[in-house]
């Protein structure tokens, strides 16, 4: 098992986990609250997993070339527009994938804006969770039209392996 720590003090910032070959397709969002009352779709990843997310995600945004062959801000995502036209993220390639529960408590991005959304955090307007020593560490996605995951910037953290469980 592995674990996702702060590259620029390396504090734990996840449970262990167990890398996988690709992310699962995202379950849609089935309008029912969840367990918790919170609408939004069930989490991308099962738990105690994390895997490499191929796509550009979350900002900035640029215009899409084909809208015909629109999909989203990536393939499956939400839906984006502005003055522009449809949008796809350019943002980061390669970020970890995880299930929220398994990531340790974060700070919140002290910039307001970043942290909106619906009915959670939309994760569009740049990384909104930061590690206790202020390095911006993660994307938390958790609103009733996008998936429910965390996204951790591949440059800010470092995998290592997990101390083993107690017997
Ligand atoms: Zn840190
Ligand atoms: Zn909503």
């Amino acid at each position: 098992m592995d674990m996702l720590i702060c590259a620029a003090c390396a504090r734990p910032l996840t449970e262990a986990v167990r890398l996988l070959d690709t992310v699962p397709e995202r379950p849609g969002y089935d309008g029912l609250p969840g367990p918790d009352g919170r609408r939004r779709p069930p989490a991308t990843m099962p738990r105690a997993r994390y895997a490499v997310e191929p796509e550009h995600r979350g900002a900035p945004f640029v215009a899409c070339e084909d809208e015909d062959a629109y999909d989203g801000t990536y393939p499956g995502g939400p839906w984006r527009s502005d003055e522009r036209g449809l949008l796809v993220s350019a943002g980061l390639r390669g970020q970890y994938v995880l299930h929220p529960d398994d990531v340790l408590p974060l700070g919140f991005h002290p910039e307001i804006r970043r942290l909106v959304g619906c009915c959670g955090p939309a994760g569009d307007d740049g990384v909104n969770r930061v590690c206790a020593c202020g390095a911006e560490v993660a994307t938390a996605y958790a609103d009733c039209c996008g998936p429910y995951e965390t996204l951790f910037v591949p440059d800010a953290v470092r995998v290592v392996p997990a101390p083993e469980a107690p017997a």
